[in-house]
């Protein structure tokens, strides 16, 4: 895409953590960024607030929960109501419902299927019919590395983040001829919310299964995300890790 100035950036569950970190680093780079968020509207809006502040040509929070499909679909027509088109879709909400397979209800299988690797395809497939009109984009799915090695009590959550590797790689596929890229990003542990609710104790064991000796940062994330949209165009399909080494 070479600039960000003017382009128009969805950001699904944007309120916090990584999502928050790649609305900020891509806002401040001049683009026009749709804060989608759920259920914290007061986080959505100062991240509009600081956006305002740091440069960003506008930006706006959208409240969608993007595992209803209706909802999803909600969430790109405001954007292109709003700003008349998308140029970039960062499909990066998540949950997880962690327990092993024995405790593991239908339930909480379905809850976190639906929540990580269905509402992905809920955007994008809102969002297919402007991004092949415009015949430009880049699309990016915020994966796991437990999608890529399993992880002990994340049965569910590592099966959606799985899926999103190979839905990925065939949208990549399907898109490539109307120059719309897609990719995945597979960070490894990350300090948020998500990774805070880790018990103390298993912390300690992880610090010891990551090379690099530390768990990530949200912004670090956040600049692979921007250099896919600024310098990605014959990047497409790939699964990008930024894991500090745990799988490689
Ligand atoms: P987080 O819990 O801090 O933030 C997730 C955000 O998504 C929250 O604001 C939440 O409200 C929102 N959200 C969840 N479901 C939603 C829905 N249906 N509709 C709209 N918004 C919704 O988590 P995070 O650590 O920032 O994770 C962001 C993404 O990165 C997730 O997809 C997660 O699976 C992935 N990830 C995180 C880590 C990590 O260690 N933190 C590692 C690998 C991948």
């Amino acid at each position: 895409m070479g600039t960000l100035e003017g382009a128009v950036v969805v950001v699904t569950g944007a309120g916090r953590g990584i999502g928050r970190a790649i609305a900020e680093e891509v806002g401040r780079g001049g683009a026009k960024m749709i804060i989608n968020y759920a259920r914290s509207q007061g986080q959505a809006e100062e991240v509009v607030a600081r956006l305002s502040l740091d440069g960003a040509q506008t930006a706006i929070a959208i409240k969608a929960d993007v595992s209803d499909p209706i909802e999803a679909a909600h969430l790109i027509e405001q954007t292109i109501n709003h700003f008349g088109r998308i140029d970039v879709l960062v499909n990066n909400a998540g949950i997880n419902i962690d327990r092993t397979i024995k405790n593991l209800s239908i339930e909480d299988w379905d809850k976190v299927i639906h929540n990580d690797l269905n509402s992905y395809f809920y955007t994008i497939k809102a969002a297919q019919p402007y991004f092949l009109q415009q015949g430009s984009g880049s699309i990016i799915n915020i994966s796991s590395f437990v999608g890529q090695m399993g992880n002990f009590g994340q049965a569910n959550y590592a099966a959606a983040k799985a899926g999103i590797i190979g839905f990925t790689k065939t949208a990549a596929l399907e898109f490539a001829r109307s120059h719309v890229t897609v990719n995945a990003i597979c960070p490894g542990f990350i300090e948020t919310d998500m990774y805070t609710a880790v018990p103390e104790k298993v912390k300690e064991g992880i610090l010891k299964r990551i090379p690099l000796g530390r768990v990530g940062t949200p912004r670090e994330v956040a600049r692979a995300v921007l250099y896919l949209i600024v310098d990605g165009d014959y990047i497409t399909g790939q699964t990008l890790n930024i894991n500090g080494g745990i799988f490689m």
